[in-house]
């Protein structure tokens, strides 16, 4: 089945095998990577959507300068030009978790890292998200927190097309979200959206 990357508005949002090169401009201190989803806390310095995710989670101050982060920051967070470009597998497939009312896409790094393990035949793998490790499990689709396993969500893999809520946590611009409504899908003892 072909699908038109130009249908419903999402071309801005789909990059099919280019690297995201905005975000290299910046190294995040945090994972001391070149920074995923980069965004700017009103101190002025710059990291990983997930990695201030994570230290929201902890310490709730900036990593270099100690200042704190507001605490509804990453509600509304300020990212760093347009972030929200994305790399699609060879054949326009991207890894999504299940959030409240939708599919939230995994951020590009951590969906690189569960499709490797997946086309390695692996049965499941961890990965590191926002300072947590978390198991993936392909054979059940579900993603569980290691440390806290009835912390669960459901897993897919599916067209990068798909309607989505956004990316790792960050909204899609508001004229590309589409919401189901599916009323049982209870994700709900969970905080993180
Ligand atoms: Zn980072
Ligand atoms: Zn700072």
């Amino acid at each position: 089945m072909e699908l038109d990357a130009k249908d419903d508005g999402v071309e801005n949002s789909i990059v099919v095998g280019a690297e995201v090169d905005i975000s290299s401009a910046y190294d995040c201190a945090v994972c001391l990577q070149p920074c995923n989803q980069p965004v700017k806390l009103p101190c002025g310095h710059v990291f990983c959507y997930l990695c201030v995710k994570g230290a929201t989670q902890q310490s709730k101050r900036c990593a270099m300068c100690r200042q704190e982060i507001p605490v509804n920051f990453l509600d509304n967070p300020q990212l760093v030009a347009e972030t929200l470009s994305t790399v699609a597998f060879e054949d326009k497939y991207q890894w999504f978790y299940e959030g409240r009312n939708g599919w939230w896409q995994y951020d590009d790094r951590t969906s690189l890292e569960i499709e490797a393990a997946y086309k390695k035949g692996d049965t499941e793998c961890e990965v590191l998200i926002a300072g947590f490790l978390y198991v993936i499990d392909f054979q059940r689709n579900l993603q569980t927190r290691r440390c806290d396993p009835h912390r669960k969500r459901h897993i897919k893999r599916d067209l990068v097309t798909i309607p989505k809520k956004g990316i790792a946590g960050i909204r899609q611009p508001a004229d590309t979200v589409v919401t189901t409504t599916d009323p049982d899908s209870c994700s709900s003892s969970s905080d993180e959206e």
